[in-house]
This record gives structure tokens, C-alpha cells and sequence, in this order.
């Protein structure tokens, strides 16, 4: 044979091989080992079939967190979150197949959602009143919301107009035990309309609680819940006692089928003022403001519960020493409260939005707690009207002094016709399929 006939036939045999193995990675030859040809070595990743193991990532990933917090359980388990974290931007596209369905992911922003125009959205007032062990407290309450409606607005049910103004009750199992009176009050809260929700068993401070330790807690309260109000009941939120919290819990939380936690504090940011919070979000990537006060102050940090909402704990804001009079108040509200407990904030006048905080740490009377609340729903309204969360205590209100002052405030706050007094949960309803007032 000739040179150039040898040669011809090197180069038709080497085209040939480069067809029969681009062919081979594009998946129409099976069982080809591409690895052979060491000059493609990058065409692996093209090869189709990967694409569907993203789908599985999901469940793949929960499944062996969830067991590892359940049997180990050190405090430093916040780690396992990582993961998820990486996980959630594949997990966003199709959240119909995520475990539990219908999640749903919102980014903490503090603007209304869906970009509905500020003035077009209710002002919700949410309380929430928690551990209820005084019966005399729970039937105020009940007696005191059952003598108002929300404003009439044009009727909308999805906006709550006109309908009865409720709170949330989160109830603490143990009080229960052998009282046949709060029984009672508990039931006929629940009977009326009004939000049971839960705020464990025991009460114990959980900073450092295991997941297994949250979960029996959590197991516990509801059984005692379901076995008061019936087999089918099941709270829809969350409330740590003394909003003290880990990841885990709210992980756990999460596992348990509650829909919403309301254990984060929300406003102490220096760059957040009264009239402009962040609005409810879902923990997928964590809390504007528990990130804050992990760098600034070091408090557990909660690295992300996929799809659990976040209807946070809002600051209150003490009005000013110009705004006292105005809120019927003499002057110095602020330095009176800095007197009581030196960490109170005096320039920015805030304080975690917890009644008992107002009354019991910074020593205010009823009074004045009136008018810290009148002047942080005025924040709201002259700002983005995120949702007022008031933390409450409901053994406070069997006083008539305590009583009035928050139906003072009731009655203030039903004046303008845009506020909406609801249950965390009609919130809830609300921020999954937000609509306009008009
Ligand atoms: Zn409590």
C-alpha cells in the first residue's frame, strides 16, 4: 500500500472513532465507558439522565437530618440545616412535591405582599395571648373581644370585614391537668371562634433542648389539646415559652405539621424603625432580625426551617417625650421605663412587643401601656402597615384596670376603618392569598 493510502485510512478511522464517541455521551449507546477517551472527559455532566435525582434531593436530604437531630441531638446540631439551605433554590420551582405540600417560600421584604399597593392592605392587629393558667383571665378576654366587630369595609370575607375581632390562646398543657374551670374557659374560647395554639407542655426554657426534647413536648401539649377539644383538633402555631428558641425546636416545629411559629422577635435591627418591620416570612433562609441579634448579641442563630411562617414577635415602640401628651401620658415614658431596667433602649424607644416585658420589666402601668400601643399602631399606619403582633399574657386581664386599658386600645384602633383584629392563623389565610380591602 501506498503512503498516502495508509493515511486515508488512519484519518477515516479516526473520524469514525470521534462519532462513535460523541455519539456514546450524548446517551444513545448504553453502557459506554466515556472515560476511556481521556481528551472528553467533560462531557460527563451533559449526560440527561442526572436531571431527575434534583427531585429526589429533597426527601433525600430531609430523611437523614431529621433522623440524625432525633438520636444525637448535640446543641451544636445547627449544622444540619446547611444542607437544606442548599438544597431550597432546586426545591422552589415545583413546592407541590415537598413533603407536607403546599409550602410556600416568602422572602422576608417590607413590602405588603404580592406588591399590593401599602394603602390598599388591611392593618392587621394580632394577639396572641399565651400560657392562659388563670380562668378568670381567659373568660375576660373572651367576654371583652366578643363585644366588637371589625370594621364593615365593603363585606369581604377574605378581609375579615365586619366579622367578630378574635385573638389566639397559646396554651400551656399542664395548667390544665386538674382544673375543671379552665377547662371549661379553654373550651368555650375555642367554641367561639378563637385560635388555640401551642405553647408546650411543661414551659420550660428550651434554649438548649434536642430535637427529641421539642418533639415530646410538642407530642404531649396537642394530645392534652385534642383530648379537650376533640380528636380531630390540631394547632396551626407555635409560641416558645419566653420566645426562647433553637433551631431544632423550630425544625421540630416544622416536622410536627404546625404551619406557623411566632417565637422570633422582629424590629430590633437598628435600621428598623415602628414604621417600617419586615412583613411575616417563611424560615427558609433564616429571620432578618434572629440574624442580627446572633452577630450582635449572640442568640442562637436559626439557620432555616424550610416552609415554616415566621408571624414574629414585632417590637413596640414607646412614644417619645413630644408624643406623650398626644397619647394621654405625662412626659418621660421613656426614661421612667430606661429607670426600671437599664437595657431598655431609650433613643430608639423600643422593647420586645410582649405585654408582660411592658408591665412587669419595665414597670408601666396599664395606662401607659395603652399608649405605647396606640402610638405603635400609628408607626404602622404612617409606615408599610406590617401586622402588629401583641404579645399578651391573659392572667393580666382579670384585673379591670388591665382590661380597660387594652379595650381602650381596642376601641382606638377599630376607629380607622382599614385595621383588621384577627388570629394569627386568619392572618395566615390572609398572606397566602392576599387580597385588597376594596
Ligand atoms: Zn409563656
Amino acid at each position: 500500500m501506498k503512503k498516502t493510502h495508509i493515511k486515508i485510512i488512519m484519518l477515516i478511522t479516526f473520524i469514525l472513532s470521534v462519532i462513535i464517541s460523541s455519539v456514546n455521551v450524548f446517551g444513545f449507546v448504553g453502557n459506554f465507558d466515556s472515560s476511556a477517551f481521556k481528551s472528553f472527559p467533560t462531557f460527563k455532566w451533559t449526560i440527561p439522565t442526572k436531571t431527575p435525582r434534583v427531585t429526589r434531593t429533597p426527601s433525600a436530604t430531609k430523611t437523614p437530618s431529621t433522623t440524625t437531630s432525633k438520636i444525637t441531638t448535640p446543641p451544636t446540631m445547627t449544622p444540619t440545616a446547611t444542607p437544606k439551605t442548599t438544597v431550597s433554590p432546586t426545591v422552589i420551582p415545583s413546592p407541590s412535591n415537598t413533603p407536607g405540600g403546599n409550602d410556600l417560600q416568602r422572602e422576608a421584604s417590607k413590602n405588603p405582599p404580592n406588591a399590593l399597593a401599602v394603602s390598599s392592605v388591611p392593618q392587621f392587629i394580632v394577639f396572641g395571648f399565651d400560657d392562659n393558667y388563670s380562668s378568670d383571665g381567659v373568660k375576660a378576654i373572651v367576654e371583652l373581644f366578643e363585644k366588637y366587630n371589625n370594621p364593615a369595609g365593603i363585606g369581604k370575607l377574605s378581609t375579615y370585614d365586619g366579622m367578630k375581632i378574635r385573638s389566639t390562646f397559646y396554651n400551656t398543657g399542664k395548667f390544665i391537668d386538674s382544673n375543671d374551670e379552665l377547662k371549661t374557659q379553654w373550651a368555650n374560647a375555642y367554641n367561639k371562634g378563637f385560635e388555640v395554639g401551642d405553647h408546650t407542655y411543661a414551659h420550660d426554657d428550651g434554649k438548649n433542648f434536642t430535637y427529641k426534647q421539642w418533639s415530646d413536648e410538642l407530642t404531649k401539649s396537642e394530645q392534652i389539646l385534642k383530648n379537650l377539644l376533640g380528636n380531630s383538633f390540631k394547632s396551626y402555631g407555635f409560641r416558645s415559652p419566653y420566645l426562647s428558641f433553637n433551631q431544632d425546636g423550630l425544625q421540630a416545629v416544622k416536622d410536627y405539621g404546625f404551619e406557623y411559629d411566632c417565637s422570633i422577635p422582629e424590629g430590633d435591627q437598628s435600621d428598623v424603625d415602628g414604621k417600617g418591620c419586615y412583613w411575616p416570612y417563611t424560615l427558609d433562609n433564616g429571620s432578618p432580625c434572629n440574624k442580627y441579634v446572633n452577630k450582635n448579641w449572640n442568640e442562637p442563630l436559626v439557620t432555616g426551617v424550610k416552609g415554616l411562617w415566621e408571624i414574629p414577635a414585632y417590637t413596640f415602640t414607646v412614644p417619645s417625650d413630644n408624643d406623650c401628651s398626644q397619647y394621654g401620658v405625662d412626659s418621660g415614658l421613656r426614661s421612667r421605663m430606661e429607670q426600671a431596667s437599664s437595657d431598655f433602649n431609650f433613643d430608639s424607644g423600643k422593647v420586645t412587643g410582649m405585654d408582660w416585658n411592658v408591665f412587669e420589666k419595665y414597670k408601666a402601668n396599664p395606662k401607659e401601656y395603652t399608649a405605647i400601643l396606640k402610638y405603635s399602631l400609628d408607626l404602622r399606619l404612617n409606615g408599610n402597615r406590617a401586622p402588629m403582633t401583641i404579645g399578651s399574657h391573659s392572667n393580666f386581664y382579670s384585673d379591670s384596670e388591665y382590661s380597660a386599658a387594652l379595650e381602650e386600645f381596642i376601641t382606638y384602633a377599630l376607629k380607622n376603618k382599614d385595621v383588621r383584629i384577627v388570629t394569627a392563623k386568619q392572618l395566615l389565610d390572609w398572606l397566602k392569598n392576599p387580597v385588597v380591602l376594596k
